[in-house]
């Protein structure tokens, strides 16, 4: 793999654009952000294109070529440290939230992760962003999870507090949301940790303040669980758009559900952003 492009954003976050050497696959996208709140963290893409094609996501309208290898993904990692070599000593996580749903593609997910825990001892937690596939029931059920004690961080991609709603918008072969709490409650206790539950905003879609009384109802069935309400970043050509009433749901929510906080994406300028990865026209 090489470095094709690096892109920088106002705010210090780096683009990678990465092409596989021989292969006529498109491309593979990644990112470093640098967060106050949680220093350093390369974002790797798990698949080329997605095989999920959620609304608001970019990577819907581009093609879904393939899984990534485990090689491939730990490739990522490894160009965006010789690249910056402060990574080389300071403290950094790694999250699985570009291009790809890395439930649907969890062995190479899993080598990548084993692969880079015993390469950097300063890798400090790995965060696995899914929308809970089908497919993952057979990663919940296998994996040895006391391996990932006190390392590793769900976020569930909510977005819709309807099954049928997240059917429509994200993909019609998900959990249900109860069985995909009953899982991710359950890894939480093997996993010592809190997980996320995230849920992006639309414009007129999920943003109503009913909404969030069936947010109140799903966070109740969870155990060791955060809201994370974000904001919809923008992305050229995509029939949803972020909500208007950000501030107004938020601050509801947050009167009726403790454990909420808000999030917005670094990076935007440079398609960084949550749901901007994979967009073949910018390549
Ligand atoms: S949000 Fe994630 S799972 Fe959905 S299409 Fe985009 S990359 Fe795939």
């Amino acid at each position: 793999m090489k470095i094709i492009e690096v892109v920088t954003s106002s705010d210090h976050t780096k683009k990678y654009y990465f092409k596989i050497v021989g292969s006529s696959d498109a491309h593979v996208e990644t990112c470093l952000l640098h967060l106050a709140r949680y220093g350093y963290i390369i974002c790797v893409s798990s698949q080329i294109g997605c095989s999920q094609k959620c609304e608001f996501c970019a990577a819907k309208n581009s093609k879904y070529t393939r899984n990534l290898s485990s090689s491939e993904i730990r490739e990522q990692i490894e160009l965006v440290i010789e690249d910056n070599k402060q990574l080389l000593t300071d403290e950094f996580q790694v999250t699985y939230m570009g291009s790809g749903e890395p439930l649907s593609n969890y062995n190479s997910v899993f080598d990548s992760i084993d692969e880079i825990r015993a390469a950097f001892s300063n890798l400090r937690k790995v965060n696995i962003s899914t929308t809970c596939p089908d497919s993952g029931k057979y990663c919940f059920e296998n994996i040895d999870w006391k391996r990932y004690y006190n390392f590793l961080h769900f976020q569930y991609s909510l977005h819709f507090t309807q099954d049928t709603e997240r059917c429509r918008y994200l993909s019609p072969q998900l959990m249900k949301i109860s069985e995909a709490i009953a899982y991710l409650n359950r890894l939480s206790v093997l996993l010592n940790d809190t997980y996320k539950v995230n849920y992006i905003l639309f414009d007129g879609l999920n943003d109503g303040r009913e909404k969030v009384e069936d947010l109140y109802k799903i966070m109740c069935m969870t155990k060791n669980a955060i809201l994370k309400i974000s904001t919809m970043c923008e992305i050229k050509g995509c029939n949803l758009v972020p909500s208007k009433s950000f501030e107004r749901f938020s601050e509801y929510a947050k009167s009726i559900i403790v454990e909420t906080e808000i999030f917005k994406s670094d990076g935007t300028d440079v398609n960084a952003g949550c749901g901007q990865f994979y967009n073949e026209s910018i390549i």
